[in-house]
């Protein structure tokens, strides 16, 4: 399988290319399809095996055509940490130097001010921890009627840190009628019973941990 039989755009392509992969990874193989034909996914699968590839670069794809309101982003990602948060927006400016796509980075930590700027410039990409989205939320900054694309990112962390009604209360706040993938590196039965509460009829994707992936790439 080559990145090229996925479907992406040309531009995607080259920029995958300039980060110098030669192959998707089993995650990327099965995801990036499926996300580009604008279904839900659920994702088992663990850091190490590209998974933040899979979602980022069919996003690119899709968020290319249309633009963003002030205030209200076209797509939102949430993330336990700062750290991840950050990584995923490293991975979107690597794999969407070709596209002219706005983001943004609400995170603890960062200034306020400077979060508030990009938001009323409109944003293609909101990447988010949950505490920092929901403030901003509260202080009527943010509207997530027009995200039509969620992404929650390590549910399973957001488990443990105990984010999960941070995070029932934020997909609340989004349309129905959106694209949802979630990814977990476990699947027990609470993560099942969220995943269950947030998809409509995903393909359910599992890739082993990162011993595998490492032979693919
Ligand atoms: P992730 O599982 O998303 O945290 O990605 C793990 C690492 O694998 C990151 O450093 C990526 O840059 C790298 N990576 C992602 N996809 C590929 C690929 N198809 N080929 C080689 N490396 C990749």
């Amino acid at each position: 399988m080559e990145f090229a039989d996925l479907g992406l755009s040309p531009d995607t392509l080259r920029a995958v290319t300039d980060a110098g992969y030669l192959t998707p990874t089993p995650i990327q193989a099965q995801a990036i399809p499926v996300v580009l034909m604008g279904r839900d996914v659920l994702g088992v699968a663990q850091t190490g095996t590209g998974k933040t590839a899979a979602f980022t670069v069919p996003m690119i794809d899709i968020l290319a055509d249309g633009r963003s309101k002030a205030r209200m982003p076209r797509s939102l990602i949430i993330a336990p940490t700062r750290e991840l948060a950050a990584q995923i927006a490293e991975n979107f400016i690597k794999y969407g130097k070709y596209h002219p796509l706005s983001m943004a980075l609400l995170i603890g930590g960062g200034s306020f001010t400077d979060q508030e700027k990009a938001l009323d410039r409109g944003v293609d990409v909101l990447i988010a921890t949950p505490g920092r989205l929901l403030d901003l939320y509260e202080r009527g900054r943010i509207l997530l009627n027009d995200a039509k694309i969620l992404v929650i990112d390590e549910a399973d962390r957001m488990l443990d840190m105990g984010f999960i009604p941070d995070v029932e209360r934020i997909v609340s706040l989004l349309p129905k009628m959106r694209q949802t993938l979630f990814f977990s590196a476990t699947m027990d039965k609470e993560i099942r019973r969220l995943a269950d509460q947030f998809l409509m009829n995903p393909k359910e994707i599992a890739v082993t941990p990162a011993a595998s992936a490492a032979t693919t790439i």
